[in-house]
């Protein structure tokens, strides 16, 4: 690890973009592809509104979202999202392409599937009734244009 963030936002939908660029600027020290902030961006954004439409069943302003980001000497970003929310009663099957617990005229159900598709690797772990925190993992390729 040499460089390391935290960030707590208020469970607000009004957040959302902040937390997407508060993490863009961050993982910019490590000088990456237009595409490589692309997906981490698009990726922190499905996991953050999950924990506020999902956790806090539409956003709850006395409650928080915390992001840690890290970055190491060989490139890999870690970025932890956690809330203490209403939690996933089935992982495994709340990770299958479209499956959703919320509206279907407003979510598709793809969040997950957009995570894992975006980064290397993507770890959820959750607790019904005490939260939920997902893990997201890639690795930059430094030696990019070189
Ligand atoms: P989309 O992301 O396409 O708008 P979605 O949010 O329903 O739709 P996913 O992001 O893949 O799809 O999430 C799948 C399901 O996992 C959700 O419908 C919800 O039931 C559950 N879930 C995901 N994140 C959380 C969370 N932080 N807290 C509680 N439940 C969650
Ligand atoms: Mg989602």
């Amino acid at each position: 690890m040499i460089n390391k963030v935290r960030i707590e936002i208020a469970a607000v939908s009004e957040n959302e973009a902040f937390a997407r660029s508060a993490v863009s600027a961050f993982v910019a020290g490590l000088d990456p592809t237009v595409e490589e902030l692309t997906e981490i961006k698009t990726a922190v954004s499905e996991a953050v509104s999950n924990s506020i439409i999902h956790g806090y069943s539409g956003g709850r302003e006395d409650k928080i979202v915390a992001l840690e980001c890290s970055y190491d000497e060989k490139g890999i970003v870690r970025i932890t999202i956690t809330d203490t929310g209403k939690g996933i009663e089935d992982i495994e099957q709340a990770r299958k392409p479209l499956f959703t617990t919320g509206n279907e005229d407003e979510r598709s159900g793809m969040g997950f599937t957009v995570m894992e598709s975006f980064m290397d690797k993507v770890f959820v772990e959750s607790e019904k009734g005490e939260g939920t925190r997902v893990i997201l993992v890639k690795t930059l390729d430094l030696n990019y244009g070189m």
